[in-house]
């Protein structure tokens, strides 16, 4: 029997406080029951606040003149000085020719906003009784501004990257093993490319890490790839985080990535992957930190930021969204980064962030008529746009009756 004595459990957590911040009564200052209290007039009011700054000052959608154009209360829309059309508060946004009182779809934007890792389509429309269609719509108009408004721009610091197997069977049970392939039995590597077992400072595994990898891969199997700047101060944590999603951890899809936010006056960490090996040349510093190892070196080389993006990404998929398809990962990942990144702000700040992108990022150009059969057709990758798989009912294939 070991030893009772010489058992020493795991260094308790230290107490950041993190927790203690998010119980203050300021965090939730904003919530479903401000909205009942209020008008139509008062929600387009607010909205026009959060896109343009003034409910009475706005930019025409059609020609871009910035004035005070007339109101016509009625219609609830103004009419353009300049060019004498006339625009809602969301016409040139997503929500362009929305159906549903502007109020609902307030509504569900903060029920969507307040789950802490995501709020499946589903309960929105229990909760809101409106159809399956709708609700998933207006999420992912929501995600749509986010993958085009806010997974975007350059920043300098310290950058922390990682990959992410995701989707794919089996895809957590297969990681970092090689595949068995029927016709062949099990594969076995090439002697020349094994490491020496008994050599001084051999750290396992034996088996050279990207052998063959991409032949081996199930064709569903995808890479969320994370860059995750780190905050200035001790202890903040991270500030900004992007995504993209790529077929394999290969190293034009992380430098890609790391290319498009991060400036080359930045350093980054990484995990020892070879993919990264190039980074060292292009980056102003790139540290990695062996994971068969240690977690962290030197109390500041470490990726665990990205690492527990990681895990807030796989809690999604598995906890919430359970049926995240490979067509529409990216938009998952934007919308977990984005709830990363706002993480301290309290609900009425978060919906005005969230607002001020559907302002920006002009109509949507992939959930418009999809109730009409029009779906995007390709997924969004590191290496530009794939046809996506379809999933879900073929054409003209009639959904069940009811029992
Ligand atoms: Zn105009």
């Amino acid at each position: 029997m070991a030893d009772a004595a010489a058992f020493k459990p795991l260094p308790l957590r230290k107490h950041t406080g993190t927790a203690h911040r998010r119980l203050r009564p300021e965090f939730s200052d904003f919530g479903l029951e401000d909205l009942e209290k209020l008008t139509e007039l008062q929600a387009v009011e607010l909205l026009a606040k959060h896109f343009w700054g003034s409910a009475t000052e706005m930019p025409c959608p059609h020609c871009g003149t910035i004035d005070t154009h007339y109101w016509r209360r009625r219609e609830m829309r103004w009419k353009c000085k300049c060019c004498d059309k006339t625009f809602s508060v969301t016409s040139g946004t997503p929500f362009a020719g929305h159906k549903l009182p502007l109020l609902k779809i307030l509504k569900i934007t903060v029920s969507w906003i307040n789950g802490a890792s995501g709020k499946p389509a589903l309960q929105l429309m229990r909760d809101w009784r409106v159809a399956y269609g709708t609700a998933f719509t207006i999420c992912h108009r929501l995600r749509e501004s986010l993958v085009r408004g806010h997974n975007t721009g350059i920043v300098c610091g310290v950058h922390e990257m990682d990959g992410l197997d995701v989707l794919g069977r089996n895809h957590a049970a297969k990681r970092g093993k090689p595949q068995v392939v029927k016709s062949t039995g099990k594969k076995e590597f090439p002697k020349h490319l094994l490491k020496d077992e008994q050599a001084a400072g051999f750290v396992g595994p034996a088996k050279p890490p990207k052998w063959d990898k991409k032949a081996n891969q199930h064709p569903d199997r995808r890479i969320l790839l994370v860059t995750r700047l780190r905050g200035r101060s001790k202890g903040m944590g991270a500030v900004a985080t992007f995504v993209a999603v790529a077929i394999t951890e290969s190293a034009k899809a992380v430098f890609t990535l790391a290319r498009r936010h991060a400036s080359a006056e930045s350093a980054i960490m990484s995990d020892e992957d070879p993919s990264y090996a190039a980074f060292g040349s292009y980056f102003a510093a790139h540290e990695t930190v062996n994971h068969s190892e240690t977690f962290s070196r030197d109390g500041r080389i470490s990726n665990n930021l990205a690492e527990s993006f990681n895990m807030r990404m796989k809690r999604l998929i598995r906890g919430v969204y359970l049926n995240v398809s490979q067509k529409y990962l990216a938009d998952y990942g934007c919308e977990a980064a984005w709830r990363e990144d706002v993480r301290e702000l309290p609900t009425s700040r978060k919906l005005g962030h969230l607002l001020s992108m559907v302002g920006r990022v002009g109509v949507s150009l992939w959930w418009c008529g999809f109730s009409h059969g029009q779906h995007r057709g390709h997924e969004l990758t590191v290496d530009g746009e794939l046809p996506a798989k379809a999933r879900g009912r073929r054409k003209g294939q009639q959904p069940k009756p009811p029992r």
